[in-house]
């Protein structure tokens, strides 16, 4: 450095600019990057792809997340033959209106859910095992029971029937639906003839209880089955618990209506961890059916 160079005053033009801190002290983690989702019970973030792996199970605290239809049917069986009443639409008989039409309603909840209606029922294999099985899809409508929910279980039962296959129902539902009046309160009788038929002919109907369970549906096909599974901590029952407590005038403390307390009372048959669910229900067919059990 020459005598010139040192003595050259300092400007805004050769003012060294102050460095950008280009790199971050700590890098994102795996929750910051992938797309993720809250427990709803600790809150903790989990990625999507860990809770796939951990069967939609949280891994902090083991709460067992609420599961769409169509992801419950894919994750319980091994392979899929196909998907039954896709056909049936609902109509809208009796013209309803709330805060909105129920086509409106409908359309939304179509939009949000990607399903034509709240129960999807599908055939497949488990192992050896060919089997119906159906699931109620919480978030179209809180899983609501109308005539098309009526019909496709009619239609899985009458299939097992015809076929002689175990059927399996996951269910997860606030009861009928209010927008179908009385056609709604129908399914109720309708689902149970068709329950009672296959109680007849010995085809096994196994029901999973899954959060929540409400109304209608725990009234007619979620508690009619020849064994009950229920997923931990499911809340389960006909009323809910503020309608109870302002009825009988007591406060009803945890556990009520969850599937422990409802085990404890002899409504469960059994409360399974989801990790073991298929593979229960694999044992309790295979049993039923007398059929070897392909371990
Ligand atoms: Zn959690």
């Amino acid at each position: 450095m020459t005598d010139t160079q040192a003595q050259t005053p300092t400007t805004w033009l050769n003012r060294p600019v102050p460095s950008i801190k280009r790199d971050r002290i700590v890098q994102p983690s795996a929750v910051e990057t992938e797309p993720s989702t809250e427990c709803p019970n600790c809150h903790t973030l989990t990625t999507n792809t860990s809770l796939i792996f951990n069967q939609y199970v949280c891994p902090d605290c083991d709460h067992h997340l609420t599961m769409s239809a169509r992801k419950r049917l894919a994750w319980f069986f091994d392979s899929i033959t196909g998907e039954l009443g896709q056909n049936y639409q609902a109509g809208d008989p009796l013209k309803f209106t709330d805060s909105k039409p129920y086509p409106l309603r409908m359309s939304e909840a179509q939009k949000t859910t990607g399903e034509s209606e709240a129960l999807i029922v599908m055939n497949g294999k488990i192992k050896n095992l060919e089997l119906i099985a159906c699931a109620f899809d919480f978030k179209f409508m809180g899983g609501s029971m109308g005539s098309v929910v009526g019909d496709r279980f009619v239609m899985a039962g009458e299939k097992a029937l015809a076929e002689r296959k175990p059927l399996v129902c996951f269910a997860s539902s606030g009861g009928a639906r209010m927008q179908e009046g009385l056609l709604s309160l129908m399914q109720m009788a309708r689902t149970s003839a068709v329950i009672e038929r296959l109680r007849l002919a010995g085809v096994p109907y196994i029901v999973v209880l899954t959060n929540p369970v409400y109304g209608g549906v725990t009234a007619s096909l979620a508690m009619l089955g020849d064994v009950h599974i229920a997923e931990p901590r499911a809340m389960i029952g006909f009323a809910g618990k503020r309608v109870i407590e302002q009825t009988v005038r007591e406060v009803l403390d945890e556990p009520f209506q969850r599937a422990e307390f409802l085990l404890d009372k002899g409504t469960v048959d059994m409360v399974v961890h989801r990790h073991e669910l298929v593979d229960t229900v694999y044992r309790l067919l295979t049993k039923m059916m007398k059929l070897p059990n392909v371990s």
